[in-house]
């Protein structure tokens, strides 16, 4: 195992065990359950959507190491981004998992999911957060022109 293998290997494991944003939130707009069968992942994803802003973003769940890694690392990454920033960073975990060289400058913990790669079924695994991510600014855009909110 190279030394960067095992510093992201603890990178994850610091995340698993303490995680970031784990919990609920009382004001929480969005709330999104998904699950990934395969591996037996589920993350419930709660975001605080205010004027295009994720002002907060906590989740529950329970699963693998790396899908509720990926989860802290995603909800402390998120946090205080435009619903639009939000939805580049999930594109960029996307790349990263198709194996393309991406720069995470502004929140370094998430490369340490890169070699998650290299096995394909842990993909869904690390995507997970990143796909309620994705519905979740959905919803509350969905939200956002449709009620008085
Ligand atoms: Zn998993």
């Amino acid at each position: 195992m190279s030394q960067l293998d095992d510093l992201y290997r603890r990178v994850i494991m610091d995340h698993y065990k303490t995680p970031r944003n784990r919990g609920q939130l009382d004001d929480g707009s969005v709330t999104v359950n998904l699950n990934n069968p395969t591996c037996g992942d589920r993350i419930s994803l709660q975001l605080q959507l205010e004027d295009g802003v994720v002002r907060n973003a906590r989740f529950t769940g329970e699963g693998c190491s790396i899908s509720m890694s990926s989860a802290s690392m995603m909800t402390d990454a998120v946090k205080g981004k435009t619903a639009e920033e939000a939805l580049k960073l999930a594109d960029k975990f996307s790349s990263l998992m198709k194996g393309e060289a991406v720069d995470f400058d502004e929140y370094e913990d998430i490369a340490a999911l890169s070699g998650v790669n290299k096995f394909p079924a842990r993909i869904k695994c690390a995507t997970l957060a990143w796909n309620a991510l994705r519905k979740g600014v959905e919803q509350g855009q969905g939200q956002h022109e449709g009620t008085e909110q």
